[in-house]
């Protein structure tokens, strides 16, 4: 399944709108979609790429790839790179270019910020004033992105989340892993959602999780297929194995893990908060991702999936 493309080629602009918007940023697009949504036919032009899930620059190598910077007399990289930077005399810029605007490479954090910070006299005298001012425009401005964000911290009188700290500390815990195979030998996989909190965005097998306390592994796994991919099947246990793996974001998986072989010919009503995509792949296409794009799979899928391979010939 793919996501929809947004843009269009410049070719295909009309010869006439009511109004033209430049740039997808934050600024534009809001501006551009209040206008469309006002009954005017509006054209938003932005000089960088789209990505689609699964197309941004996810290595440094990648990454390295999509720089451009504009220097005093001379530029380097293409104009359409994603990564964009300015080195001037004065004042150094970086920016995002592409559909989306910086947001595309911005922390995406939104937090009030700490009083101090405007006490900092580089900030205008306006905003300090408004800063201690709590009827100004700043204060309802926080308060309508609280409204429409709706940040809701994980409460501090709650237990400590025992997922969290057994992944902090690497402790060795159960887990399982489906792999479902339709009748031509294609696994079902599924790239996780871009949200999650470790491995985000990677490619890897149908379905994984967690046993609940005294839940057996098999009702385990047709709990989460349901839950994750919208999809019951039959299912085998197949094996077991014992991996550890340390994420970027400093988590460490270690487990020991069960894998199941489910049987389905079907399409999969996936959950958007766990699941970005899926499709069903042949072997071939797999050992060749993997070896073309190691870093687009999840480590657990790269050790179990020459086991199920083999399990499965
Ligand atoms: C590293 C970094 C981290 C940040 N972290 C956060 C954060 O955590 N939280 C937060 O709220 N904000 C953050 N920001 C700030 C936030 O990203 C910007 O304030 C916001 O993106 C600005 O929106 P904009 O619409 O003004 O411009 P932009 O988002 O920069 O969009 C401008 C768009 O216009 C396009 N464009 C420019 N010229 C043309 C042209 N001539 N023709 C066609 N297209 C053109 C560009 O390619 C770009 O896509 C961060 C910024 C950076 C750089």
């Amino acid at each position: 399944m793919k996501n929809r493309r947004l843009s269009k080629p410049i070719e295909k602009m009309l010869p006439h709108y009511d109004v033209v918007v430049i740039g997808s940023g934050y600024g534009g697009s809001i501006t551009a979609s209040r206008l469309s949504r006002a009954g005017q036919k509006v054209c938003l032009l932005e000089k960088g790429k789209e990505y689609l899930t699964g197309e941004f620059p996810d290595t440094q190598t990648e990454a390295a790839t999509n720089m451009q910077f504009n220097l005093n007399n001379k530029r380097i990289g293409s104009k359409s790179a994603l990564y964009d930077f300015w080195v001037d005399d004065d004042i150094n810029v970086f920016k995002g270019c592409g559909l989306g605007g910086t947001s595309l490479v911005n922390a995406n954090v939104s937090i009030r910020p700490e009083k101090w910070v405007f006490k900092e006299k580089t900030f205008p005298k306006i905003l300090q004033d408004e800063s201690e001012n709590s009827q100004s425009d700043l204060e309802e401005g926080y308060r309508l992105a609280y409204q429409m964000l709706k940040p809701n911290p994980y409460p501090e009188n709650f237990p400590p989340l025992k997922k969290m700290e057994a992944h902090q500390k690497g402790l060795l815990h159960r887990a399982f892993s489906v792999f479902v195979v339709n009748p031509y030998g294609e696994i079902m996989l599924q790239r996780r959602a871009l949200t999650k909190y470790h491995s985000p965005g990677l490619w890897t097998n149908t379905c994984c999780s967690h046993q609940r306390a005294g839940e057996e592994t098999r009702d385990a796994a047709h709990r989460r297929m349901k839950e994750e991919m919208g999809i019951d099947c039959p299912m085998s246990a197949a094996f077991e194995f014992t991996y550890r793996a340390e994420f970027d974001n400093g988590l460490v998986e270690h487990e020991y893990d069960h894998v199941l072989i489910g049987e389905y010919n079907g399409v999969a009503i996936p959950n958007p908060e766990e699941v970005e995509e899926w499709a069903f792949v042949s072997i071939s296409e797999i050992e060749e991702g993997i070896n073309k794009h190691p870093e687009k799979y999840t480590e657990w899928f790269k050790i179990a999936f020459p086991k199920v391979k083999e399990y499965l010939s």
